[in-house]
């Protein structure tokens, strides 16, 4: 198949991973285990868990390496924005020592898997950074120094950071890490297959039913039966169960590759407050790119995102001297309410079900920490630092505030059905997507710069928000639940499994 939305980390890891046949027969198989999604949460599980007898399936809807994994930023920390102050504030200080130390060990898993299989994806210790880019933030700063202190995380402030831009001062943490995520990807998919795991690619799992002592998983290509199912698919997509199309929402950002003339600086750097700019270069024996991320906001809520790449782009020809853009791309991630991801049983009321998710953009060491506690669930080990993450937690003086605005979003994805101003067919112009008035009934029309269109039905297959026209990527966008279509209604990314209805016109 091949993927429109290509990232660099696409083109630079190329060839490395195996191919393999996405026609294998699925239906009737029956594993042990079956992980659904071939991101870095699920391959990461599946090879904690290749060593403990037991027979292992992986499911991927499109192929590994093209869900977020393969668009991130791939910084390996457990410096997550300015967070520890407020952890601490807001649960206990206990309860942040569990989150520091799952994502810690999550960190030296990471080390460990590449060092043991001698893995090449251009691993780099680095120094993490977060920075104050206005006088205001450095109280900030100083906040988050203190909790690092209460935590035991050797953090220190400077004022010198060797970034092109102007820096009030900065916390940082030594020991951290980078790498090219798809390089890293591949070769743990090569390693599993090597090691008797299945992953059929391009089979995507449709709903889920729970059993007493098994889990049917609904395919496109046939029922999968397992005696335990993890759903590593990023958002949870089956609404059954959970809830979790409540508990979390998913925020959107930015992503530019670019040549600098200036020498390429050491450290991995984010700053406090919007507009958001994180920045690393890229090691490795070919060349050493600058990559520059920003433009968050809240998946499906902006009107133009054009917009987002243009402020990325002011940011850095305003920061570097002519630099030369290689590729650019954006992607998002699961958010919850309390800002913990979701780690552990699906539900209290299921045995045999499991899900990782709601990794607020911190998933590298997220995923490694979500691969322990997982395999520590699946073979019934205790440990000390999964409490926080039990997905059934209820937290709702940490989450209010976020779930007010979200309740808003979905709100406005329902009532932009109802009120809508709606346009003609000839308001359409080349290159533009808009809802028009068809006869008395609503119709999404795409026109492309040949004048051919493309109609779908404009409403989300998921939970039936109404989409709209995302200009910058040419995408069928959803407020609601960040699920992404291409003009001709085919999913590019969850929790939607289902395509949106064309229309024949
Ligand atoms: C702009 C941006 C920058 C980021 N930068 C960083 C960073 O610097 N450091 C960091 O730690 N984190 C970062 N993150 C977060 C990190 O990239 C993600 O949290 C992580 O990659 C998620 O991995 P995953 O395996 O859970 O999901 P994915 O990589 O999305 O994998 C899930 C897989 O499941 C498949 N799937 C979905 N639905 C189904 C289905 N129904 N059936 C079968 N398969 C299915 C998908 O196709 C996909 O391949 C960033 C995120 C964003 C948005």
């Amino acid at each position: 198949m091949e993927y429109p939305r290509r990232s660099y980390w696409h083109d630079s890891a190329e060839g490395i991973k195996k191919a393999f046949g996405d026609s294998i027969e699925v239906k009737d198989k029956k594993f042990d285990i079956l992980l659904i999604g071939g991101g870095i949460t699920g391959l990461t599980t599946a090879y904690l868990l290749k060593d403990c007898g037991f027979n292992i399936g992986i499911i991927e809807a499109t192929n590994a390496g093209y869900g977020v994994t393969g668009y991130t930023t791939a910084k390996i920390t457990i410096q997550h924005d300015l967070f520890y102050d407020n952890l601490i504030n807001n649960f206990s200080l206990a309860e942040a020592k569990q989150y520091l130390k799952a994502n810690e060990e999550g960190i030296q898993l990471i080390r460990n898997i590449i060092k043991e299989n001698k893995i090449q994806c251009d691993y780099k210790e680095q120094t993490a950074y977060v920075y104050a880019a206005s006088m205001d933030e450095v109280d900030d700063l100083q906040k988050e120094l203190k909790a690092y202190e209460k935590l035991g995380i050797d953090g220190f402030y400077t004022e010198t950071v060797p970034l092109p831009n102007k820096v009030y001062g900065a916390i940082g943490v030594r020991n951290q890490g980078q790498f090219n995520p798809l390089k890293y990807l591949y070769s743990l998919y090569n390693i599993l297959i090597n090691s008797n795991v299945k992953i059929y690619e391009n089979v995507r799992a449709l709903d889920i039913n729970p059993h007493d002592d098994h889990v049917d998983v609904e395919t496109e290509k046939g029922t999968i039966h397992a005696h335990k199912v993890i759903v590593a698919s990023h958002y949870p997509f089956d609404n059954s169960f959970g809830l979790y199309f409540l508990r979390l929402y998913q925020e959107k950002a930015y992503v530019i590759a670019a040549r600098t003339k200036e020498e390429p600086f050491e450290g991995m750097y984010i700053n406090v407050k919007d507009p958001i700019h994180s920045m690393r270069y890229q090691f490795s024996d070919k060349e050493s790119l600058l990559i520059l991320a920003g433009g968050n906001h809240r998946s499906g809520e902006k009107d133009d995102e054009n917009e987002s790449y243009e402020e990325l782009e002011r940011f850095l020809f305003s920061s570097f001297k002519n630099p030369e853009i290689v590729s650019k791309w954006s992607t998002q991630d699961c958010m919850t309410y309390d800002k913990i991801p979701y780690i552990g049983r699906y539900t209290d009321s299921i045995d045999n079900l499991y899900l990782a998710t709601g990794f607020k953009k911190w998933g590298m060491s997220h995923s490694a920490a979500a691969a322990l506690i997982l395999k520590n669930k699946i073979l019934n080990i205790e440990d000390d630092y999964s409490g926080i993450f039990n997905p059934s937690r209820f937290t709702p003086f940490q989450s209010s505030k976020e779930f007010a605005s979200s309740v808003k979003s979905i709100a406005m994805g329902f009532l932009n059905r109802l009120a809508e101003d709606l346009e003609e067919f000839s308001d359409v112009n080349p290159g533009e997507g808009k809802i028009i008035d068809y006869y008395g009934k609503k119709v999404g029309v795409y026109k492309n710069e040949a004048g051919e269109y493309y109609c779908i039905n404009p409403v989300c297959s998921h939970l039936k928000c109404a989409l709209s026209f995302n200009e910058a990527e040419k995408t069928w966008d959803c407020p609601c639940h960040g699920s992404r279509f291409d003009i001709k209604g085919n999913i590019l990314e969850g929790p939607a499994v289902r395509p949106i209805d064309k229309i024949k016109i």
